[in-house]
Formats: C-alpha cells, sequence, structure tokens
C-alpha cells in the first residue's frame, strides 16, 4: 500500500476533485488513474482531495487512496488536517478521534437549514435536500450503499439540494439565499447550499499553510476538476486541469494562466494529463 506521508522535500501540491474527476462518475472506480497517482507518490507530492463530500466520506476515501494530506470537505466549508502532518500547527482544534484536526468555514448546516426551511414556506420553491431524506432514499438517487449513504449525510457546513421547480424559480432562489449571505453552487447531480467560501478559498487557505510552515520552499500547485465548484480552484492553481465531463451539455472553457484539457473524462484523464505533467515538473 502507498504511503503518501509528507516528506519535507515536498513542492508540488495536487488539488483534486472526487466525482468524474478521480473517480468514475458512475461506478466512483479510480483504478485508471493509478500509474499517475504512483507518479505522484514517488515525486514526493501531497495528494489533496477537494470535494462536495462530507469530513466521514473523505476520511474513506483518504485512508483507500493512501493519502496523509489534509482534505477539503464540503465544496470548501470543511479542511481536515492529519494532527501528524506540519500543517496541523496552524489550527487550534483539538484532534477528533480519528486524529484530524477540523477546521469549519462560512456557517453551520443547522444555519443554512433554516434558511431553506424559510424560503421554502414563503416563496413555494420545490426543492428537496439531504435533510428530508433517509439513508436509503439517498442511496436510491445516488447509487451510494446504506452506509456510505450515511456518511454523505453527516454533514457539517452545507446542503446539496436536488431542483425541482423551474429555471425562473432557481434565479430567484439564488438570489434570496445570497441576500441572507449564503450562496448555492452548481454541483454534478446537486445544487449545494453552503456560506460565502468555497474549494478555491479552501486551497488557498492550505497553501498559506503550507508557505508559512517552510517559507523557504517555493511550491507549485496543481488543481483538477469537473465543474463549476471547481472553476475558482482550476483558475487559482499553477496548473487547472479540466476534465471533460460527458454529462455537460456545454464544455468547461477556462480563462487562466495555465489550463489543460484532459482528453479523456474521469480517472482516465486525470492519468494521462498527470502523467505527462508530471514529467515536465
Ligand atoms: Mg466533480
Amino acid at each position: 500500500m502507498i504511503n503518501r506521508s509528507f516528506k519535507p522535500e515536498t513542492r508540488l501540491i495536487v488539488f483534486t476533485d472526487l466525482d468524474a474527476t478521480l473517480l468514475h462518475q458512475h461506478s466512483y472506480d479510480w483504478t485508471p488513474a493509478i500509474s499517475a497517482l504512483e507518479i505522484v507518490e514517488s515525486k514526493g507530492a501531497e495528494l489533496v482531495l477537494a470535494s462536495s463530500k462530507t469530513y466521514s466520506e473523505l476520511w474513506d476515501f483518504a485512508e483507500k487512496l493512501g493519502t496523509q494530506a489534509p482534505f477539503i470537505g464540503e465544496n470548501g466549508g470543511v479542511i481536515a488536517i492529519p494532527n501528524c502532518h506540519p500543517l496541523s500547527s496552524h489550527t487550534p482544534e483539538e484532534p477528533n478521534h480519528d486524529g484530524y484536526r477540523i477546521l469549519t468555514n462560512g456557517l453551520s448546516r443547522e444555519k443554512l437549514l433554516q434558511t431553506i426551511a424559510t424560503l421554502r414556506s414563503e416563496f413555494g420553491f420545490r426543492l428537496q435536500g439531504f435533510a428530508d431524506w433517509s439513508a436509503h432514499e439517498l442511496g436510491k438517487l445516488t447509487g451510494l450503499s446504506i452506509a456510505q449513504a450515511q456518511k454523505a449525510l453527516r454533514r457539517q457546513a452545507s446542503e446539496p439540494i436536488l431542483w425541482q421547480d423551474n429555471a425562473e424559480q432557481l434565479v430567484l432562489f439564488e438570489r434570496e439565499v445570497e441576500l441572507r449571505g449564503m450562496k448555492v453552487i452548481r454541483g454534478g447531480q446537486f445544487l449545494h447550499v453552503m456560506g460565502q467560501t468555497d474549494k478555491a478559498d479552501a486551497m488557498k487557505q492550505l497553501l498559506a499553510c503550507y508557505e508559512s510552515s517552510f517559507p523557504q520552499a517555493k511550491f507549485t500547485s496543481i488543481a483538477l476538476g469537473d465543474s463549476e465548484n471547481d472553476v475558482g480552484m482550476i483558475t487559482q492553481a499553477d496548473f487547472g486541469v479540466v476534465i471533460p465531463n460527458p454529462k455537460r451539455t456545454e464544455p468547461l472553457v477556462l480563462e487562466g494562466r495555465n489550463i489543460i484539457y484532459a482528453p479523456q473524462a474521469g480517472p482516465a484523464g486525470w492519468n494521462t494529463v498527470i502523467s505527462e505533467l508530471f514529467e515536465s515538473l
């Protein structure tokens, strides 16, 4: 098993989305990216997962992928840093029983749910969210097992919703949400209601921690993603990688310094781009 613990000579940091980026959009398989993941490991690079998934779900993926780097959950609402990692000194939080220190950004889920309930009754919006579903119902919608769905429901700083109303009402919903200090971001299957933070903010926060922990080092960031919720991260990294998503009606075209478009979707595209890029870094 790969052991991706932090190495003092580490200079490359890979921030990656999971669904439809490192993971196949239906099967959640990442094995087509194994050879690139091994290159990432052999270069001593950090592998930072950055997803709309929860802490509990990402904990599992970090284990499976053998990464001991910090990870970003709930679209930037949660940052988890292993207690044994050099960056853990940047947070005053005590480690939890899994050995992670958790930072939350934006708004608590409780506050988000209160606001969504208020808007629903005031405007009659037709929508359903994770808070409305059992693990069984969520499993049916997403293809997750019951155990996985239970972990997906354990949220701290965001609420994914399924929009069941028309496009006009969605514009109104987005405006009302913004007036209340929150925002809506469009992921693959769900809209995510959360505080004013995103994956790019969390990426920058972590990069600042790496830089202050290792002031002599010059870090290079690489960010990969397939959806709107990845755009900030992709355009603000030193190298941004767009993974095509076959479900999109229009391809994601971005302005940025070094944007690379993967030739294939999901983990196959991840593998091609990272293998080629790491040869030149
Ligand atoms: Mg994605």
